[in-house]
Formats: C-alpha cells, structure tokens, sequence
C-alpha cells in the first residue's frame, strides 16, 4: 500500500472515531443529553397534561396552558429552543415513564411526581412545585371531611398516579377506589353520582372546583407531599444540571411566582414558597 493510500486510510479512521466520539452530536442519538439534542435541533417534544385547568390544559385552539407549559417554556427557552418549537406531546398518569424510555418525549412536566420507585427508570430535575394529595366532592355532599371519613366511599383516581397508590396502600379496607385514565374522567363521574370523590393533588383539584363553581367543593386536607419534578431520561445529569439551573433563575427572577399567580391564582391556590431544588 502507499504512504498516501495509508494516510487515506488512517484519515477515514480518525473522522469515524472523532464522528462516534461525539455522542450528542446527532439529535437522533438516543443516548445525548437533552442539552445537547436542544443545542443541535433546536426544537423539543415535551409531554405534558391536556385536561388539568391551571397546570396543562388544551385550549380551543389547540394551545396548551398552565404552570407545567410556562414551566416548560421557560426551561426549554434557556436550553435555547424558542417557544414555537415546541411540541407539546399528551401524557397521562400511566404512560410518562414509558414516553421518556421509548424517547416520545424529551421531558415530561405534568404534574409528575418526584419518586424513588419512578427514578430507577427516569430521572428528575426540580421540584418546581410542591402538592399535596387531597380529595374534590359534591359541594352538597357534606359527609367526607378528609380521609379518615372515607368509610365506605367510591373513589376516583387516575392508573399510574402517586394519588390512586397512596390509596391502595392507606385506605384499601375502607374504600372502593376506580381507576380512570385521566381526571376529566373522574370529574364527570364524581359530577353525574357513580362516584363520590376525586382524589389526587390539591392543586389539580382546585383547578376543577374553579371550572365547576357551586357543584364542586375541595376538602382542603391534605395527606401526602408531592414534588413536581421534570422527568428526564434516566441517568441524563447534564440535563437534570442545566434544568435545575434554569428552574433556579425562574425561581430568582420572580418568574416562578408570575406564573404560579396567574395559572393557580383564579382557582384560589396561594403562592407557595419556592421549592428548594434537590440536586442529586
Ligand atoms: N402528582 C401525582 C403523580 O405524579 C398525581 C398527579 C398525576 O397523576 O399527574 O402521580
């Protein structure tokens, strides 16, 4: 072989190995960051909730709204993809882990829990927002005050939720619980009688009362911690890093406080404090 063909040769070898080197250098790489498919695309796709007032909601015209698209908007921006490429992606409960796993989505903010069972296939940058689990009935319906007044009760809570395990785990002897898919579901089955109550996150629950003025009351007692986390595939640090980064500049800014205001204000929910950001 000539000296140039080797050369050739040994050329082709080491743009191969800089190319596969590289890692995030292709957004279809399923292993980059979410930083670096952002940086390259410039675009996400991002799974959020299409029926929860006040957190993600599908308007009319095919927008979404709420505390989980600004949060989302906001973090994507300082990723550098600009809002209108965005693609806001449905999620439920049941599906979040698995649409991060099978990359459907590059982040998921839908009023997603933080958990150690869900971290061991997912990972999480935030909190960006704390709940609590609490329970939404008939405004006539005088007889449950919280969760020890369940005895006997139908409730309602959405498959692949903290809300409808807390159940299973605490209150199985006492009540029955059917599992919906989404909680729209559970609102018109708690509004038509089937059911009895609704249970997940209070800040959910506030936002139906508010869509349901006189028809549905919130029981205000909560009984778990649920921190909003963004859901990231699992073992993306460099992701949860700059997330937390960005979420830290919302929260600095008084951003975070804007925007819980305006999503959560009109249901009655007060601004919390912000949440303090768990860097793992
Ligand atoms: N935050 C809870 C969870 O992540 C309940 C709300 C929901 O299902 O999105 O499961």
């Amino acid at each position: 072989m000539s000296k140039r063909l080797i050369a050739a040769a040994l050329t082709t070898v080491m743009v191969a190995l800089a190319t596969s080197a590289c890692g995030g250098g292709s957004g279809s790489d399923s292993n980059a960051s979410v930083v670096d498919k952002a940086k390259n695309d410039k675009k996400l796709v991002i799974g959020v909730k299409a029926d929860q007032p006040g957190l993600g909601l599908r308007t009319p015209d095919g927008s979404f709204k709420g505390l989980d698209i600004d949060v989302a908007t906001y973090v994507a921006k300082a990723l550098g993809v600009d809002p209108k490429n965005i693609t806001f992606k449905e999620t439920v409960s049941a599906n979040r882990e698995a649409f991060l796993e099978q990359g459907q989505v590059d982040m998921v903010v839908a009023t997603y829990s933080i958990t150690d069972e869900r971290k061991q296939k997912v990972s999480f940058a935030g909190p960006y927002f704390v709940a609590g689990q609490d329970l939404l009935v008939r405004a006539d319906d005088k007889s449950i005050t919280g969760p020890d007044s369940l005895n006997g009760k139908k409730l309602c809570s959405v498959a692949g939720s903290t809300s409808a395990q807390k159940i299973k785990d605490s209150y199985a002897k006492q009540v029955q619980l059917q599992e919906e898919r989404s909680y729209s579901a559970c609102v018109d089955r708690v509004l038509g009688g089937q059911l009895d109550a609704i249970t997940t996150d209070n800040a959910i629950l506030a936002g139906y009362a508010s869509q349901h003025p006189g028809k549905l009351r919130l029981v205000g007692k909560t009984f778990s911690t649920e921190n909003y986390g963004i859901g990231l595939k699992k073992d993306d640090k460099k992701g949860r890093d700059a997330i937390n980064d960005a979420l830290k500049k919302m929260f600095d800014s008084g951003g975070w406080k804007a925007a819980v205001e305006s999503s959560l204000g009109s249901s009655g929910f007060k601004v919390p404090e912000t949440p303090r950001l768990d860097r793992y």
